[in-house]
């Protein structure tokens, strides 16, 4: 059965011993380079009909973990293990043992096709074989293996090193296990796999091929210095830039040329492909001034062609809306996806820019169905039925994952409300035992708030606590529920995200997961529970919570459990969700509740104003965190308590220490407070 968080599945082979990835040109070795530093047992061999291209890869391998290195984001062992792990050869002979074979060799149907003949002549059966074709349907490129159950499309995206996205086509041949396993798969190494039918060009190169297309077309009208000017509104790089930086414009020939065969000739090439090798054009964040006479005629039409080709691939169940969203963000570099973009302009301005764009672009998909159709889906959250330990009961416990994967699921206004959203579908049916939360992916449950509006509240202490009361709406419905709700702490749980955690009547965790609050390294306060929640939760925890709230202490979720404040702990993802499935139902309808009355905590001795990092600390705002803590727990209910901790937060942003704690991280930089008090 197929579930909407991948990690959910239960792999149907175990973890690959040996890949080979066939063409060491762009992006194979970085697809190599990928699979290797996520798997460390994982052995890469690169295969090329050409010595040069393979030594080429191995060293771009080699200065890849180099540089990872020198960024600290890999120990000296592991990047030695990384580069040691890959090899390269001529010899398809060599590859019998190979549990998986990505082909990425040049883009050429033939070809292809010979590669997987050889490929199979030597592989298991069994063994998967992927391509990663940027436009080639599976059902073509496959049309001649004998065992095609084992074979499917994993297309990649630039850099693949470090995009996490990978369209993963289900194609009619394929066994559907084989999509699922690579959906975990891709899940449990850190990418973000998004299926897509066996469509030209899959889901999100119909996007980005029709884009440069219809820039292309636009050349009679605007320079590409302006086009792209035009479209950094909506994209960090513009159609051309990215053209030169890929050397792409052969490519959108091939790949709009087969979609013209294939579906209409209003999707043939711009003829300027042919003859221009590159685009005179500005870098990302630069831009030329447009004419007014020009520029809305050009924005509508870039607008056109994104709104066109989204309403298409939804008509036609090529992908998934949120998918559709979330992929032209993390893999083509979109600020927001179309379906945002459309929602935010409305539907009488979506429905001018189709219409200009219909009346410039005749037999280009235009929507089949109401406006308001295309926006129904959640947009930052997947929810699946969890059956655990149903035998005495028919009632499901909901899971809804946190899904934000370029911001580690950081909670932002729209992340909230949609868990408010399906908590509050849900909690009122028979059918629902209870809710667990949890987050994408490998690495976080949830790594705090986005900065959001903060920043322009600094100074206004009112506003500021009213953000902050807003920011709780979510954590006050959670207070007053019926039905439990559990966190499974799947990774980092930070700030926000731990105020999350800790109002949530259970809590699991992975083993490795890791809790902190960060926020006293940024000048300011947690506002939205951290101050009283625990203490009231787990009075006899005090010292520990001082230390993580006065010095930004880490605390590892086996360190949790000790001390009680986590219930359970697992050591993989199925573990997780069994246990948090077991806590829902001992909860079942008396999910605990915060004390209400003022609890005695142990005292606040002083403090050197420094983080458990080493970084000197605001000693205003450490005051400030202190005053506020025993002031909320003698508070004589829960409601004054958390009114005490919301206008902490908004004194805080008042502070000197807030204005350079917030003003670094948003440069970028290590705040600085010895001028602050
Ligand atoms: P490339 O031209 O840079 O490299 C292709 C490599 O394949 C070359 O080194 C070539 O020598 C090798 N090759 C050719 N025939 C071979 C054979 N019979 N056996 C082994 N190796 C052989 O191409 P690329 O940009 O790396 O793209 C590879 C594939 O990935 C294409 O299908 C492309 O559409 C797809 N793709 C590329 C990107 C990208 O950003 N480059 C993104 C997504 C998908």
């Amino acid at each position: 059965m197929t579930t909407a968080n991948p990690l959910l599945l239960t792999p149907s082979r175990p973890l690959p011993k040996r890949v080979a990835i066939i063409g060491a040109g762009t992006i194979g070795p970085d697809i190599g380079y990928y699979l290797k530093s996520a798997l460390p047992e994982l052995r890469v061999t690169l295969v090329d009909i050409s010595q040069e291209a393979l030594d080429r890869a191995l060293q771009r391998c080699r200065d890849y973990a180099r540089k990872a290195v020198t960024r600290g984001k890999m120990a000296e062992a592991q990047a030695a293990a990384v580069v040691a792990g890959i090899d390269g050869t001529l010899d398809y002979a060599t590859l019998a043992d190979c549990d998986w074979v990505i082909e990425a060799a040049t883009e050429n149907l033939a070809l292809k096709r010979r590669i997987f003949a050889q490929l199979e002549a030597v592989l298991r059966p069994d063994a998967l074989i992927t391509s990663n074709t940027s436009s080639l349907p599976a059902g073509r490129i496959f049309a001649e293996l004998k065992h095609k159950g084992r074979a499917t499309v994993t297309h990649f995206f630039a850099p693949a090193w470090r995009n996490p996205a990978v369209e993963v086509i289900a194609w009619s041949e394929t066994d559907p296990a084989v999509v699922e396993y690579l959906r975990w798969l891709f899940c449990v190494t850190g990418k973000v796999p998004l299926v897509t039918s066996d469509a030209v060009c899959f889901m999100l190169d119909r996007i980005f091929d029709n884009w440069c297309n219809d820039a292309a077309l636009l050349l009679d009208r605007a320079t590409a210095a302006e086009i792209d000017s035009i479209s950094a509104e909506f994209v960090h790089a513009g159609p051309f830039f990215v053209l030169n930086l890929a050397n792409g414009n052969p490519i959108i020939t091939e790949t709009n040329t087969l979609q013209a065969e294939e579906e209409g000739a209003h999707y043939t090439p711009a003829p300027v492909f042919r003859s221009v090798e590159r685009w005179l054009t500005v870098a990302p964040g630069r831009k030329v001034d447009v004419s007014e006479e020009i520029a809305p005629g050009v924005r509508d039409r870039l607008l056109g062609v994104l709104f066109s080709q989204a309403v298409d691939i939804l008509d036609r169940g090529i992908g998934d809306p949120a998918d559709l969203d979330l992929g032209c963000r993390v893999a083509l570099g979109f600020r927001k996806g179309p379906l945002e973009l459309m929602r935010e302009l409305g539907e009488a301005e979506t429905r001018r820019i189709l219409d200009r764009y219909a009346a410039e672009r005749p037999g280009m998909p235009m929507p089949q169905r109401p406006l308001a159709d295309y926006q129904a889906f959640w947009r930052h959250v997947l929810v699946d039925d969890l059956r655990e330990g149903q035998q005495d009961s028919d009632q499901v416990v909901k899971l809804i994952t946190l899904r934000r994967p370029e911001a580690m699921n950081a909670l932002h206004d729209e992340l909230t409300d949609e868990v408010l959203a399906v908590i509050r579908r849900f909690e009122d049916d028979p059918a629902v035992a209870g809710f667990v939360l949890t987050g994408y992916g490998n690495r976080a449950f949830c790594a705090g708030a986005d900065i959001g509006r903060f920043p322009a509240m600094l100074g206004d202490a009112g506003a500021s606590t009213q953000y902050a009361r807003d920011c709780s709406r979510l954590l006050v419905h959670l207070d007053a529920m019926k039905k439990p709700v559990v966190a499974a702490v799947n990774g980092m749980a930070l700030g926000g995200g731990l105020e999350l955690v800790m109002r949530c009547h259970g809590i699991v965790a992975l083993r490795g997961a890791m809790m902190q609050f960060p926020e006293i390294t940024l000048g300011i306060v947690p506002g939205i529970g951290a101050m009283v929640v625990p203490y009231r939760r787990w009075p006899q925890v005090a010292p520990v919570f001082h230390g993580m709230l006065r010095r930004a202490e880490r605390l590892s979720a086996a360190q949790a459990f000790e001390l009680g404040v986590v219930d359970a702990l697992a050591d993989e993802v199925g573990g997780l969700v069994r246990a948090a499935v077991a806590r829902v139902r001992a909860l079942a309808a008396r999910p605990a509740s915060i004390a209400d009355g003022a609890v005695a905590i142990a005292p606040l001795t002083p403090v050197e104003a420094r983080a458990a990092s080493g970084q000197p600390l605001s000693r205003e705002i450490v005051g400030l965190l202190e005053r506020t803590i025993t002031a909320a727990a003698a508070a004589p209910s829960f409601a004054a308590a958390l009114e005490t901790g919301y206008r902490a937060f908004g004194d805080s942003a008042c502070t000197a220490a807030a204005r350079e704690g917030i003003g670094a991280f948003m440069e970028g930089r290590k705040p600085d407070f010895s001028n602050t008090p």
